[in-house]
């Protein structure tokens, strides 16, 4: 089968032939059927992470259950199923206490050394990128990385569901706990922000605020939601968002990740209020705090994994609201693209008018 590949960190994707071995345990072969063009899996290509290459990316998975392994109960041929980076054992404290997000033990999702490889290439193994390897025709993925869908669902929005879905919408819904009434900022209203303004309408947010450098991305945010929109580039943000809130938003969340926003970001949060860190542009970024203006305004700073996402619960649930017209995931949609068109793609997704791009042709 074909399969976009990174040889070398900086060089771009290639797509060439791979073998994907047969499901053993628990595992799925999933024939897919969209694939959607997440940033992580730009840094991942562009900076050593210290991920053994060639590797396989690809985290926003859609497809219909192929074949099973003999371990696998939950899932049958023909299922339709969405993936998600989130790896859990399923039998740690932090997964029997609903933190699967937290697992001490994703590695148990993965094949042991001892077995063949999932993904090889003439015989060397391939890495397969947090358990999933979308970036191709066919995945074999765990069975606890998998949710099944509504097969009403088209495909390429079910596979948004699987990381830039619940990464902003988890933010706001379970990690800050936004409750009816408050107050938001999303700053960074691009592919993941917007999801983040679409979680804060369905938690009840009364006021929310998207701060971004393009006009036509904060349209963009008025019509997932936004109830007021800032171009930092024209206006003092946290002078607008002070403005508008009175003593500072109950929450913020920075899906930007550059230091100076996530500073603004500290800067527009009442006393006692939030700021969550969800975007990194640059991964050796670094802030400079001044501890006592934490202590004094009783302020915290959380960093945001997956939007603190159970993906067996949370993925369905998104899945129902935009069946039932209550989440927004067709105005995501920019560009369909072919699996060998990878490079153009996350060349798109530079253009301010483009959100997602997602493979859909070229798969099995
Ligand atoms: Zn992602
Ligand atoms: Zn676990």
């Amino acid at each position: 089968m074909k399969a976009t590949l990174v040889r070398e960190i900086g060089a771009g994707f290639v797509t060439e032939d791979v073998e994907l071995a047969a499901p053993i345990g628990r595992e799925v072969l999933v024939d897919v059927k969209a694939s959607g063009l997440c940033h992580t899996d730009l840094t991942f290509s562009r900076n050593d992470m210290g991920t053994p290459l060639p590797m396989l990316l690809g985290h926003e998975v859609a497809g219909v259950v192929a074949a099973v392994g003999p371990g696998v109960t939950e899932f049958a041929v023909g299922d339709h199923v969405v993936g998600c980076l989130v790896q859990s054992c399923g039998k740690c404290e932090a997964c029997l206490t609903g933190r699967t997000f937290q697992c001490e033990h994703p590695e148990e999702t993965l094949r042991h050394a001892t077995d063949a490889p999932r993904v090889t290439a003439g015989g060397e193994p391939v890495e397969q990128v947090f358990g999933l390897g979308g970036f191709a025709q066919q995945a074999l993925i765990h069975e606890n990385q998998l949710v099944k869908v509504n097969d009403a669902i088209p495909f390429p929005q079910a596979a948004l569901l699987g990381c830039g879905v619940v990464t902003g919408a988890g933010a706001v819904i379970n990690t800050a706990n936004t409750q009816a009434g408050d107050s938001v900022v999303i700053i960074g209203a691009g592919g993941v922000g917007l999801n983040a303004i679409n979680g804060a309408v369905v938690a009840g947010a009364t006021t929310i605020i998207a701060v971004d450098v393009a006009d036509d991305k904060l349209e963009k945010a008025k019509r997932f939601g936004a109830t007021h929109v800032i171009n930092s580039t024209k206006a003092d943000a946290v002078a607008e968002v002070l403005a508008i809130t009175g003593r500072g938003a109950d929450a913020a969340f920075d899906f930007v990740g550059i230091p100076a926003v996530t500073q603004s970001g500290l800067d527009m949060i009442r006393p006692g209020g939030g700021l969550y860190l969800i975007g990194i542009i640059d991964p050796s970024a670094t802030l400079p705090l001044l501890t006592i203006g934490l202590i004094g305004a009783q302020k915290r700073i959380q960093g945001v994994y997956m939007g603190s996402t159970t993906p067996k619960h949370d993925i369905p649930l998104y899945a129902d609201l935009y069946l039932q017209g209550r989440f927004e995931l067709d105005d995501l949609m920019s560009r369909e693209i072919a699996l060998d068109g990878v490079n153009e793609g996350y060349a798109a997704l530079k253009e301010p008018d483009v959100t997602r791009v997602v493979i859909t042709s070229g798969l099995s």
